[in-house]
C-alpha cells in the first residue's frame, strides 16, 4: 500500500523523550502529520487519544507510522505489531530489551515490505559526522570515552530504568558508544567491565569497560549516573595528528583543545528526515552495534554491589 504524503504518524508512550522531542520534530517536517496517540494515562489535547494500540486499530484512525517511545522492555510486541499491520515503525533507542528481539523486528519489516528503523539520536548531534570525517586517514592511538551524568536530574521516576531490560546508566551510556561506533574507523570488541549494581536495583549504576579494536588500539569508557556538578558527555580520541574531542554528547569538537566545529542540537530532526528518506526507498535502517556491546557488556562484565539506591 503506498503511504500517504505526508505520512500519518500514530505515537506510542507519551513519555519524557515524546514530548521533549517526538512532537516537535513531526510539528516541524511537512513529510509528517501525527494522528494519533497511544499512551496508558496522557492525552494529546486535539488528537485522538487511545489507551492501547488495539484500541487505535479498532478506532478507523488511518495512519502510516508508529513512533514508538515507550521503554525498551514493552518495544518488541507492539513493534511487531505494528509491522504485521503493513505500518513503518521507528523505535526508540535502545530498538529492543535483547537482541534477538529486534532480529525478529528486522525480519518482520522485511517480510511486510515495510521500514523498521532502529535509530540513535545522538548520531544525529552536529559534531558527529565532522569528526567521522577529521578522523579518516589518521591514525587513532587510544579512544576514551566519559559519559557521567546525574541521574536523579535527568531520569526522575523512571523506575524502568532500573528493572531488568532497562539498561540502567547503559540508558545514556549506549548513546556514547552509538557515536563511537560511528566515528571510530574499525570495529572494536569487549575485553573487561565491571557493573556497579545497587544493592537493590537491578541495573548498573557505574560501569567501566574496556575495549580493543582489531589493531589493537584500546577503548575506554566509563559511565556514571552519580555525578553531580559538572556533567560530562565526553569522548576523546588521541591520534597522530592531535588530541580529537566530542564534548556535549557530540554537539561540539575541539582539536588541541580549540573549537573547530559547533552548531544548533537538531537530533530528531535528523532522525525524521532520515525516517522519510528510508520509507521512500523502501529501506529499513537496523544497526544493533551498540546494543550488542551492552549485552557484551552484562555477559562478560563483573558485578560489584553499590550501595542502594534511592531516588
Ligand atoms: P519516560 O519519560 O518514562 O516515558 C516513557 C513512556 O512510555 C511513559 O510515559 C509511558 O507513557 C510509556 N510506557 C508504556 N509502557 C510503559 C511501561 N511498562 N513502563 C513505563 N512507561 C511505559 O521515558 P523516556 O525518557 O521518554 O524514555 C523512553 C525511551 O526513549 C527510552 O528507551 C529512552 O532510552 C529513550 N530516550 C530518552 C531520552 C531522554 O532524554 N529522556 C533521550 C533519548 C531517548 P504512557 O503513560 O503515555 O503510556
Amino acid at each position: 500500500m503506498p503511504t500517504a504524503t505526508p505520512i500519518r504518524v500514530a505515537l506510542i508512550g507519551l513519555g519524557k523523550i515524546a514530548r521533549d522531542q517526538h512532537l516537535p520534530a513531526m510539528a516541524g517536517n511537512p513529510d509528517f502529520e501525527l494522528v494519533a496517540i497511544v499512551s496508558r494515562h496522557a492525552e494529546q489535547p486535539g488528537l485522538p487519544s487511545f489507551h492501547t494500540f488495539d484500541e487505535l486499530q479498532a478506532s478507523g484512525v488511518a495512519f502510516d507510522a508508529v513512533a514508538l517511545c515507550t521503554p525498551p522492555q514493552v518495544r518488541h510486541g507492539l513493534a511487531r505489531q505494528a509491522l504485521e499491520a503493513g505500518k513503518h515503525v521507528m523505535l526508540e533507542k535502545p530498538p529492543g530489551a535483547t537482541l534477538s528481539e529486534v532480529e525478529d523486528l528486522r525480519q518482520v519489516a522485511e517480510a511486510h515490505g515495510v521500514t523498521l528503523q532502529a535509530t540513535w539520536h545522538s548520531r544525529y548531534a552536529p559534531a558527529v559526522q565532522p569528526a567521522r570525517d577529521w578522523l579518516a586517514g589518521k591514525t587513532i592511538t587510544a579512544a576514551r570515552i566519559n559519559w557521567r551524568e546525574d541521574v536523579r536530574v535527568w531520569h526522575p521516576g523512571q523506575d524502568w530504568i532500573w528493572e531488568p531490560g532497562g539498561l540502567g546508566v547503559f540508558d545514556p551510556g549506549i548513546n556514547a558508544l552509538s557515536i563511537a561506533t560511528a566515528v571510530l574507523p574499525r570495529p572494536f570488541f569487549l575485553t573487561s567491565a565491571v557493573l556497579h549494581v545497587p544493592e537493590n536495583r537491578q541495573s548498573p549504576i557505574q560501569a567501566e569497560l574496556d575495549f580493543v579494536d582489531t589493531v589493537g588500539t584500546p577503548v575506554r569508557a566509563e559511565f556514571d549516573f552519580l555525578q553531580t556538578g559538572p556533567q560530562s558527555w565526553d569522548i576523546e580520541i588521541d591520534t597522530d595528528a592531535g588530541l580529537l574531542r566530542l564534548s556535549h554528547g557530540g554537539a561540539r569538537l575541539w582539536i588541541d583543545g580549540a573549537l573547530v566545529h559547533e552548531a544548533p542540537e537538531a537530533e530528531y530532526p535528523g532522525l525524521y528526515a532520515r525516517f522519510a528518506e528510508l520509507i521512500a526507498a523502501g529501506a529499513s535502517d537496523v544497526d544493533v552495534t551498540p546494543l550488542r556491546h551492552v549485552a557484551d557488556a552484562f555477559l562478560l562484565g563483573r558485578r560489584v554491589a553499590a550501595p542502594a539506591f534511592v531516588e
